[in-house]
């Protein structure tokens, strides 16, 4: 049983608290998990668990029903997220993010290291692992090159910005490893080494936890209830396949203990391909199909050149292929709600870069900012979804009453970015936000999001479809929803600011005839049910939203390192032609001849001026920064009205 205790309880109440609980047979333990001072009774005493709720100090009392309390959801209904290394490079694991742990088998030498690490860094991977330390099954194989090996790998590590993650083996060697890696791992072969659990634990370092080749699932968890008992509040699990009678593969990877584990425990799951599967060439599908199942990231062998491994050659990726790996995540991530993790590289200047309207790049001195985020709408919004998987779950927020809303927080300085939809995959361009732009000159945009957008049909726990009678949402919730409310002649469509909007109109009247188009979040942020989830005509539905910032403000913030904080590689710009023959082809020729790629190119009616129109384009841009500004300067010259929107990282 686990007392969540109250922020700031006496130590006199807490006293109380466990007399009370020693009182009626129960071994008590202190502890702390996640953000909350819990205390652990264990034992077969027998409890009033509501007079024990009603004490003072105690905010709730969680039974677990489980051999392991802390591990348990019972415990902690929400998902833990678990930090590793600190500073910029600072590797977040858990919630709605995918993170990529990448590197060799074994620390090999300084050099097979650095050059790894770089390989796997450019690719996307956000830690280094590596092993210093080689648990092997023959006494006669490399066994690693130990403290050395593990220095190397810090080395590697900070000149790439990457945490890293190593092996120990033995309780003996944790103290003194513990200052040079961010991140202890406890191999799969010590999965049950309790001692080694005790020890590690007790460190209050983040540990990745393997799964044993014969572990069952509860019994996994019991290790990880050690490591927690022992005092670290960060603990990830590992699937890395397990024994069955099928020898084709080096083990079987367990796809579905990474559900199994999410429903039985809050804590991460990743899923390390390399040593489930064996094979090289069939590693991408697993670790694709762990992304797919819900796992939390991965953690992959790769090799500059494996068939010189010292170890696990035959299952480490060439630098290639795990590049190839890491394209192909972040297009799945969106399907399954999450954003690939990235974290700024040291190299890469971590600060926002912001062209003036005329394209020319411009480096604006740039100072941090905890300003919050805006976005238009009520909680759960879809925009609020796209906010925290921009700048995490934590992001302070700004709520704006409107899409102008955002923009004007965003320039008045109350908002440090904005975000905002600019298209959807099945019902076009949010033309209302393309029109802001081009009434906000000083307002750009600075990165882009996809976020899937499955819709739900949303209304009181006592409604039901057959009673429903109007259906409220944004006009672009209808529009995605089409097929289904064409069975629906009946219903009256009441047009809303923003879909969760509608959802919180609904809760706020209590109205059981009603219902609303909008994601789950809100329904879940309101307290309503959803009636029918995933009734978007098609399912590959996506929105692309837009981070918006001033131009030359001082509020510029470092940019969300999920984002990328690579150079910029598009462009969004909007222009009219003349009304001459070839006006608008000359522009796509300037944009042809220059090698920029024409990602987006739609035409609109220009407000106020009937039969005139503008172009909103999409480019790529280019590596060879010159010909881009150039490209832009001469479209400048052959355009009427031309807006520089903004450039940033594409997203996939
Ligand atoms: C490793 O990740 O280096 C390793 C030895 O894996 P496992 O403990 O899962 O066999
Ligand atoms: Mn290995």
């Amino acid at each position: 049983m686990i007392v969540v205790l109250s922020k700031g309880v006496s130590q006199h109440d807490k006293e109380m608290v466990r007399i009370y609980l020693k009182d009626r047979g129960f071994a008590v333990r202190d502890q702390v998990l996640g953000d909350d001072e819990v205390i652990g009774g264990t034992g077969k005493g027998v409890v009033d668990l509501r007079e024990l709720g009603l004490l003072p100090g105690v905010e709730r009392v969680a039974a677990t029903s489980k051999p392991y309390e802390l591990a348990s959801r019972e415990s902690k209904p929400g998902n833990t997220i678990v930090t590793v290394g600190t500073g910029t490079s600072q590797v977040k694991i858990g919630g709605s993010r995918i993170s990529v742990i990448a590197g060799p088998c074994a620390v090999e030498s300084r050099d097979q290291i650095m050059e790894t690490a770089a390989r796997v860094r450019e690719s996307g991977a956000v830690m280094l692992r590596g092993g210093a330390y080689k648990p092997r099954s023959s006494p006669y194989a490399f066994q690693g090159l130990g403290m050395q090996g593990l220095e190397f790998m810090k080395a590697a590590g900070e000149a790439n910005g990457m945490p890293i993650v190593t092996e120990v083996v033995s309780p003996e060697f944790a103290g003194q490893m513990k200052d040079l890696t961010d991140m202890f791992q406890i191999g799969a072969r010590n999965m049950q080494n309790f001692e080694l659990l005790k020890k590690v634990g007790s460190l209050g370092k983040p540990v990745l936890l393997k799964r044993g080749p014969s572990a069952t699932i509860e019994e996994w968890l019991l290790s990880a209830e050690y490591l927690l008992a022992a005092g670290t509040r960060d603990v990830v699990l590992c699937e890395r396949g397990i024994r069955t009678f099928e020898t084709y593969t080096r083990n079987t990877l367990d796809i579905s203990a990474i559900s199994v584990v999410k429903g039985l425990s809050h804590l991460p799951v990743i899923v390390d391909p390399s040593h489930a599967v064996g094979i090289r060439a069939m590693i991408s599908s697993a670790a694709l199909a762990a992304v797919a199942a819900g796992a939390d990231g991965l953690t992959v062998e790769v090799h500059p050149r494996p068939d010189e491994a010292l170890s696990d050659g035959p299952q480490s990726l060439y630098p290639e292929q795990f590049e190839r790996l890491m394209r192909d995540i972040e297009a799945l991530a969106p399907v399954v709600g999450k954003e690939l993790l990235r974290t700024p590289r040291p190299s890469a200047g971590n600060v926002l870069k912001v062209s003036g309207k005329s394209g020319a790049s411009a480096t604006e001195a740039v100072s941090p900012s905890n300003l919050p985020i805006a976005f238009s709408g009520e909680s759960g919004a879809y925009a609020e979804q796209a906010l925290m998987r921009a700048f995490g779950e934590e992001a302070p927020r700004l709520q704006a009453a409107s899409f102008r809303g955002v923009f004007d927080a965003v320039l008045e300085g109350a908002a440090g970015f904005g975000v905002v939809p600019v298209e959807n995959s099945l019902a076009g361009s949010v033309h209302e936000n393309y029109d802001l732009f081009l009434r906000y000159p000083d307002i750009a945009m600075v990165g882009e999001l996809k976020l899937r957008i499955v819709h739900c049909l949303i209304a009181d726990e006592k409604a039901s479809i057959e009673n429903i009678s109007i259906v409220r949402s944004h006009p672009q919730g209808f529009a995605q929803c089409r097929d289904f409310l064409d069975k629906y002649p009946a219903w009256q469509l009441e047009a809303c600011n923003d879909t969760a909007t509608a959802v919180a109109s609904i809760a706020r009247e209590g109205a059981t005839k009603v219902a609303a188009i909008a994601g789950e979040a809100a329904a879940k942020a309101h307290g309503l049910r959803v009636l029918k989830a995933g009734i978007e005509t098609n399912p590959l539905n996506y929105t692309r939203f837009v981070i918006i910032s001033r131009r030359n403000g001082s509020n510029l913030a470092p940019i969300p390192p999920s984002l990328g904080s690579d150079k910029p590689n598009k462009a969004s710009l909007v222009f009219s032609v003349p009304d001459e023959s070839g006006a608008l082809f000359s522009c796509l020729k300037i944009i042809s001849d220059r090698g920029l790629n024409l990602s987006k190119l739609e035409s609109r009616p220009i407000q106020g001026q009937p039969w005139e129109y503008q172009f909103y384009v999409d480019v790529t841009i280019p590596s060879t920064e010159d010909t881009f500004a150039g490209a832009v300067e001469e479209l400048r010259t052959r355009t009427e009205n031309f807006y520089f929107l903004g450039e940033y990282r594409a997203s996939l």
